[in-house]
């Protein structure tokens, strides 16, 4: 490990799963702008689609999503209710389109529906949107509150693709976080799911845990890889206890510290290569015949708020309390208070809270920290060159990656900068020299680098 890269590991920068960032979105943007951008949708085009469901048994310590804890399935039903509403808002709005060709249940945890509930969400996008043949309908799943027969009727209902929460298999570290999970309820999941005929499964992992190690993280790679993953995610703890509160019941004392979080992002790496998967991104391993590896060896890789992606969809619609949509013209972002997102829908309305019009500054920066986040390379003058911008738009953010040339982080050549393969780790500080938004000091809001 290359000892400068240090100081940039401990840096606050955004994630870049969209630019600008849900820390620009404002009130200045509400109902009616995404009225009119749902109206004015690419005709024939496909959508994609995103379910949020804020419901899990439990709470993981470390968990930053918007979720909590439903005591009974009372509230769970209710909003199912409420989220088969806002499909039939949604299909009042949206202007002629191509159907749902990416539908992604995401949380929370999404198996906290009923498996009838679940059913009747996607009937009632296939009725009243459209749902594509061939789309691929992505469910993210906790493998500790699978019910019976959920696999089945998951699978009955359309889904093809299962991500599951693994993180880690350490007991002590699974205590310190409050997610007891042994081996063999994911690999009893993983069986399950396969004999109902979802073959395609992601496996989401984490380091820098409480009391994690080295080892810890190897092997959770390792199982995940034996399991036979097509993706796999590696993810670093974000400690923010100023944002998620029950991450105060985290021990700070057990984190590992920055040197060991490399360690352990690039043991995790190492692991995941030798068993024979491509490094997708800052983040992602797909095995060589997963779509998504397929979509980067042909430089088709997308970034949204969902991460990496091949999904080609420009327009996402986001439903359930807190969710964000992406148009053309901008981001909007649903009511984050459950109960004024409930009031909403039932009146008729789109519960959009706030959100952001792209300027074509925007459009252009958000063009090259993609590509950037994806290909780990751009050049900044194809970029201006792509989105009919005068050539010199970007030299800002070339002058701040030549800073970073030093420190070994990327390489700029002419308009060109390569990140390389060593420092995929720092993807989101290179991709911050063209973000002319978020102030380059460190931020609390936003997590470390590394
Ligand atoms: S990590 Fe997943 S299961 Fe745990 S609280 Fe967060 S959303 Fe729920």
């Amino acid at each position: 490990m290359n000892s400068d890269w240090i100081p940039f590991a401990a840096r606050a920068v955004p994630r870049y799963t969209s630019y600008p960032t849900a820390a620009d979105f404002t009130g200045a943007v509400s109902e009616s702008d995404a009225g009119a951008w749902a109206a004015s949708v690419a005709p024939g085009k496909p959508l994609s689609v995103y379910l949020h469901i804020p419901f899990c048994e439990t709470l993981c310590w470390y968990c930053g999503c918007a979720t909590s804890v439903p005591n009974g399935y009372r509230r769970v039903g209710e909003y199912a209710a409420r989220l088969k509403a806002e499909i039939d808002v949604w299909a009042r709005a949206l202007g002629p389109h191509g159907g749902i060709g990416h539908l992604h249940f995401g949380g929370g945890s999404p198996n906290a529906l009923q498996a009838d509930d679940f059913a009747a969400l996607i009937e009632a996008l296939r009725g009243s949107i459209g749902i594509r043949p061939g789309a691929e309908i992505a469910v993210e799943l906790d493998p500790r509150t699978m019910h019976d027969g959920q696999v089945e009727a998951f699978a009955a209902a359309g889904v093809t693709r299962a991500s599951l929460g693994v993180q880690t298999l350490a007991p002590a570290v699974q205590t310190a976080v409050n997610r007891i999970q042994p081996p063999d309820m994911v690999a009893g999941l993983v069986a399950s799911l396969k004999a109902a005929g979802v073959a395609a499964i992601n496996m989401d992992l984490m380091y820098g845990l409480p009391h994690q190690t080295t080892e810890d993280v190897v092997a959770a790679a390792q199982f995940a890889a034996e399991q036979g993953a097509a993706r796999i995610s590696v993810f670093g703890y974000a400690h923010l206890p100023w944002f998620a509160k029950h991450q105060k019941a985290i021990d700070e004392a057990a984190l590992p510290d920055l040197i060991e979080r490399l360690e352990q992002a690039g043991a995790a790496a190492d692991a995941l290569v030798a068993a024979g998967y491509l490094p997708i991104g800052l983040d992602h391993y797909a095995r060589a015949d997963d779509a998504l590896a397929v979509a980067y060896r042909e430089g088709r890789l997308r970034r949204n708020f969902q991460g990496y992606t091949d999904d080609p969809c420009e327009t996402l619609i986001g439903m359930g309390a807190t969710s964000i949509s992406q148009f053309r013209e901008g981001f909007v972002q649903n009511l984050k208070d459950r109960k004024a997102w409930s009031e909403a829908v039932a009146a008729g309305r789109l519960p959009v809270e706030r959100g952001i019009a792209f300027t074509p500054d925007d459009r252009l920066r958000a063009r090259a920290i993609e590509r950037l986040m994806c290909d780990l390379a751009v050049d900044a003058t194809e970029v201006c060159r792509e989105m009919d911008a005068p050539e010199s738009s970007l030299d800002d953010a070339l002058d701040r990656a030549r800073a970073l040339q030093s420190a070994g982080l990327c390489t700029v050549s002419e308009t060109r900068i390569d990140v390389p393969d060593a420092a995929r780790l720092f993807l989101r500080t290179v991709a911050q020299c063209f973000d002319a938004r978020t102030p380059a000091a460190p931020q609390q809001r936003h997590a470390k680098a590394v």
